[in-house]
């Protein structure tokens, strides 16, 4: 049976309660494929300094070594009392077959890679958007893979457990230039969103919850230069942020804790700063006029009041 381990960073915990929910497979469907040697918030008979003696000596393989939270070797950071993160993935990395970060924080180093005096603070493989992470840019693991990052605060429960059951599978998977699997990372947030007719005919929600209007001109969504899945695979397979009337915050990618005022749209002369993917200011600004101008009546009124 493959085996997987589960460490953690600097991390809110929020991935693994995130896993909890797993519903397409279930936690314990994916955990009777595969055998879990350790995880901090799960396991309570094994030691994870044990696992790790037994892992070194090449008692026990490591299949999976998934890391939540960003890297650093500070000590005051230090796991069971003797490892930091950083020597866990210096003793591990080479060991795994697969390295999955999931989350944004074990992804980009994200907020806490922002923490002041944080240069020893990092992403497994990048920082930010610069493949300077704690491990070497060019480093494989022993499937000829890189680090898989599965991005997101917290990600889908869905986009780890699948890409797991991939790999079990012995499917291939690709990866995009951030090392995400690109059949969750290719779609942006906007693709699927029940709010794209108020987006192609530019009607704005007034206020966040509210069931009419798009929330990109002027609340900030980021659906459509966000790549998640987030409409796709739907949260608790309900719903997501923007069917909720909440705009994206753009949590999957590298910049998600660069940003401010996550719930404005910065403009220029009444234009937004950032336009969607693919599409350049002066198209934007075109169709917009055209949309503006031919007015869908229909779209401009409250749902309740449509026929
Ligand atoms: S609310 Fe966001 S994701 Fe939905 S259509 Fe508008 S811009 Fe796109």
């Amino acid at each position: 049976m493959k085996t997987l381990l589960w460490i953690q960073g600097l991390s809110c915990n929020g991935n693994t309660q995130s896993l909890l929910n797993a519903e397409a497979p279930t936690f314990y469907e994916l955990f009777s494929k595969i055998k879990l040697l350790f995880h901090p918030s799960i396991s309570y008979r094994q030691k994870l300094s044990t696992i790790i003696k037994k892992l070194e000596k090449g008692e026990e393989q490591l299949d999976f070594l998934v890391i939540e939270g960003a890297v650093s070797s500070d000590r005051k950071f230090h796991r069971t009392g003797r490892y930091t993160s950083a020597d866990i993935l210096k003793i591990l990395a080479p060991k795994a077959n697969y390295i999955i970060a999931v989350g944004n924080c074990a992804s980009f180093g994200n907020i806490p890679a922002l923490f002041e005096g944080s240069s020893d603070i990092y992403g497994v493989h990048f920082k930010f958007k610069e493949k300077k992470g704690f491990l070497p840019p060019d480093f494989k693991t022993k499937s000829g893979y890189p680090v898989i990052n599965i991005s997101g605060c917290p990600v889908h429960p869905a986009w780890f457990t699948q890409t797991v059951t991939a790999l079990l599978e012995g499917r291939e998977i690709k990866l995009d230039s951030f090392n995400r699997p690109k059949e969750l990372f290719m779609y942006l947030t906007h693709d699927g969103c029940i709010r794209n007719e108020y987006f192609e005919w530019k009607v704005e929600s007034e206020e966040f919850g509210h069931k009419e209007g798009c929330l990109f001109y002027n609340l900030g969504c980021r659906g459509p230069m966000t790549h998640a899945p987030c409409n796709k695979i739907l949260w608790n397979r309900t719903s997501s942020k923007t069917r909720a009337g909440m705009p994206c915050l753009g949590c999957t990618e590298f910049d998600f804790p660069l940003r401010e005022n996550y719930f404005e749209t910065k403009k220029n002369m009444g234009i937004p700063e950032e336009v969607p993917l693919g599409v350049s200011k002066r198209t934007y600004i075109t169709i917009t006029g055209v949309a503006k101008t031919l007015k869908n009546e229909r779209v401009s009124k409250k749902l309740e009041e449509t026929d």
